[in-house]
């Protein structure tokens, strides 16, 4: 096939040149609508932030910086970069921004590794109270390089102990402070943080992974103010492309970029560029603030209607996008209630709840998230609907036939990407 007709195949199409993963991502695509996405980390991203990402922008090599390239031929990728580092300032009021990470966890890279040496201490959550992996657990270059201490949350109310983290960071002197995290449901007070981080003069960098959507909406409060450094996604409930960010104060500015480039990445992905900054423009819009504020509205829904049938709802309710369910009195594992809702088609992830007696294989909670179902258009109604069907199944695992009639004809109902979009 190659050689004499390499410039006849160059415009045939995937369906063509390779049925096999065609087929394979347009089952995909279609498996996205057929169920009830709850993984409170996914999102279905907009149609033109998909655009963005599938042109030949991903051709292109542009290390270094606008302006600053070491290759020719960036005008066009100058100006993307530019207007998508701009967006993102705007839309977070932040000094300087780097659209260039890769992924979360490269931009918590990025940010060790311009501040931090090797054995430096770093004084983080724990991940069984919600912390990232990137945050120091054992099995991940954090916790192998530099020296982790955790804090976590209160036996009492499961809240963050701001205490606690005085004393820790107090007693170990850590280099750098570490919030945010992928289960924590309430608000995170970035000010406190700030504060503790001042008395003990440690860097203070949030991980905004799971809110950045919220917060460019003001519906969850902002680190930017207080934080040295802000990273994040940008594929979870902001809902662009896959990928990474780094905020920070003017002065960190030439040590951050420096860290992502040359430091921990080569070239930038510039098609997932382009795409970040469709999806900062439509984050800047009064539809976002207004699909945020939904995405609240139903994580209560959730969490309301979970506990009046029973269920335990980790520190009593939630303030963002998702609701931690602790299934120890159900004689479930999270483990089982993953599985079993997955057989019906609503797909959660298991999850530790804190002073999980479960291993992380296991555990005894599940994470539900409503920013995937709210990108859909699902309200409250469907969401507490979502939820009983959630309760039924777990009280008694011989309604399935029942529960899978029901999500099949609500996500039928919602549809997701028009048929035929790849083409
Ligand atoms: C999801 C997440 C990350 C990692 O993002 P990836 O893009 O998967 O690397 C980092 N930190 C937190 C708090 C997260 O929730």
């Amino acid at each position: 096939m190659f050689n004499t007709q390499i410039h006849e195949i160059i415009n045939q199409s995937l369906e063509t040149i390779d049925p096999e993963i065609f087929s394979l991502i347009n089952r995909e695509i279609a498996r996205q609508s057929e169920g009830i996405n709850l993984i409170a980390s996914e999102n279905y991203a907009f149609r033109a932030v998909l655009e963005a990402m599938g042109t030949p922008l991903s051709n292109k090599y542009a290390e270094g910086y606008p302006s600053r390239r070491y290759y020719s031929g960036c005008q066009y990728i100058d100006e993307i970069e530019n207007i998508a580092i701009e967006r993102l300032k705007k839309l977070y009021k932040a000094e300087h921004a780097n659209v260039q990470p890769h992924s979360g966890a490269q931009a918590n890279m990025a940010v060790y590794f311009a501040f931090l040496k090797p054995g430096d201490t770093i004084l983080t959550m724990n991940l069984n109270c919600g912390g990232h992996l990137t945050h120091g657990s054992p099995v991940n270059f954090s916790g192998q390089i530099y020296n982790v201490v955790h804090y976590g949350v209160s036996r009492k109310d499961e809240l963050i102990d701001y205490d606690e983290v005085r004393e820790l960071a107090l007693k170990h002197r850590p280099k750098m402070i570490v919030a945010g995290a992928s289960s924590y449901t309430r608000i995170i007070d970035s000010k406190a943080f700030k504060n503790i981080a001042e008395e003990v003069g440690a860097y203070f960098l949030f991980d905004m992974a799971h809110y950045s959507g919220l917060i460019a909406a003001g519906q969850y409060p902002s680190p930017v103010p207080h934080a040295h450094f802000v990273t994040s996604t940008t594929h979870k409930t902001l809902r662009g492309p896959r990928g990474g960010i780094i905020l920070c104060k003017k002065e960190y500015s030439k040590d951050i970029d420096k860290s992502v480039f040359p430091g921990v990445q080569g070239g930038p992905l510039m098609h997932v560029i382009a795409a970040k900054a469709v999806a900062f423009k439509l984050a800047g819009e009064q539809g976002f603030v207004d699909y945020q504020k939904q995405v609240i509205k139903n994580a209560r829904v959730f969490a309301e209607t979970l506990q009046s049938e029973g269920f335990r709802i980790v520190s009593g309710g939630t303030d963002c996008h998702m609701v931690l369910v602790d299934l120890r009195n159900t004689g479930l594992t999270g483990k089982e209630a993953e599985e079993v809702l997955s057989q019906v088609g609503i797909y959660v992830n298991k999850n530790v709840v804190p002073f999980d007696p479960q291993p992380p294989r296991v555990t005894s909670g599940i994470r539900i998230g409503t920013a995937a179902i709210t990108t859909r258009g699902m309200k409250e109604d469907v969401a507490s609907e979502i939820a009983k069907l959630i309760s039924i199944l777990l009280k008694d695992t011989s309604k399935k036939d029942y529960v899978t009639k029901r999500v099949m004809e609500i996500s039928q109902a919602y549809p997701v990407y028009s048929a035929g979009d790849l083409k």
